[in-house]
């Protein structure tokens, strides 16, 4: 049952997805916030107005959503809100709510190249563009205000924003120096690290963000501020914040090491190494362990420990 912790309340709301359950939080501030919204479905807008009831309110009492990112199960409730709830979130998220034809074609360009590149076959290249299917969260509703690094939300003065960039690249954290609670959204999970996604730039054309790079780089952020407790998107709260950290940035350290031996046998593909390092779940996963995958490679070329060459577009990484 939810309650009240302060003047905080976890809702945790039912999802189609592996991943499970996902959470959202409302903050009593000067304005009454949520944070995230869970997925569109019915049955999780009834449990989030259940719960909402055991608080004593409903959904038209929400007067801001603020979204960690725009990931389905954190965004696709936003329809659920009144039509005078403010939205706020990084403005990388605004394209994935109304997906404009621009930014269709910068995705269909950015991904076939890309695939092209990890010697990903043609046949593939529809399960890294289905920009429309179940994983969309295209929506009328978009953000009212955009906000980032430093920012403090409008209507909830005691937090403040940390971009955490890596999961998403719209994605941010919120941070209450008082009492050191961070409303991490999926950016520290409990139980699992968050896959570094890869998306184009926000500006058409630049160079393509490093996912797992940024993501270790926001990690080590976290560790320079006095963080006390993590309300998560997934699961629990975490209290032993330096620890995970470290653990996550070791575990995928060895990952790491262990795609380097892969290539120390002989030069491959984006692709190639996918293949050997998730064997049994790539077909089926193909988007998050091709992701993953381009991650290790990006580790292991900033730390100087491989390099690639290209031949006839395709990409070949080995040892240095
Ligand atoms: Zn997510």
């Amino acid at each position: 049952m939810t309650s009240w912790q302060g003047n905080i309340a976890k809702i945790t709301l039912p999802t189609s997805f592996a991943v499970g359950d996902v959470n959202v939080y409302v903050i009593k501030g000067e304005a009454l916030t949520m944070i995230d919204s869970g997925v569109r479905t019915d049955q999780s807008r009834e449990v989030l107005e259940q719960e909402l009831n055991t608080l004593g309110l409903q959904l038209s009492d929400i007067e801001q959503v603020v979204l960690t990112h725009h990931h389905p199960d954190h965004a696709g409730g936003l329809e659920f809100v009144s039509d005078q709830c403010q939205i706020y979130g990084h403005p990388t998220n605004q394209r994935w709510l109304d997906m404009p034809e621009s930014f269709v074609g910068q995705l269909t360009q950015f991904f076939t190249q890309l695939a092209r590149e990890l010697g990903v076959p043609e046949e593939y290249y529809s399960k890294l563009i289905d920009y429309r299917g179940p994983g969309s969260v295209i929506t009328t509703r978009g953000l009212s205000a955009c906000v980032g690094e430093g920012d403090v939300v409008p209507g909830l003065p005691e937090w403040r924003v940390i971009e955490t960039l890596g999961h998403a690249q719209s994605h941010i954290s919120l941070f209450r120096e008082k009492d050191g609670v961070l409303i991490g959204g999926d950016h520290l999970l409990a139980k699992i690290s968050p896959n570094p996604i890869l998306e184009p730039a926000l500006e058409p054309g630049a160079e393509r963000p490093k996912p797992l790079l940024q993501y270790n780089e926001a990690l080590k952020k976290l560790l320079k501020i006095p963080v006390s407790l993590v309300y998560s998107g997934h699961g629990a709260e975490i209290t032993q914040i330096p620890e995970l950290i470290q653990s996550q940035l070791n575990r995928q350290h060895n990952r790491a090491m262990q795609v380097k031996e892969m290539l120390a046998q002989s030069p491959l593909t984006g692709l190639q190494v996918c293949m050997q390092l998730f064997p049994k779940v790539y077909k089926k996963q193909f988007g998050l362990t091709l992701s993953e995958s381009v991650g290790q490679l990006d580790y292991l070329e900033d730390l100087g420990e491989i390099k690639h060459e290209t031949h006839s577009g395709v990409i070949y990484y080995s040892v240095r």
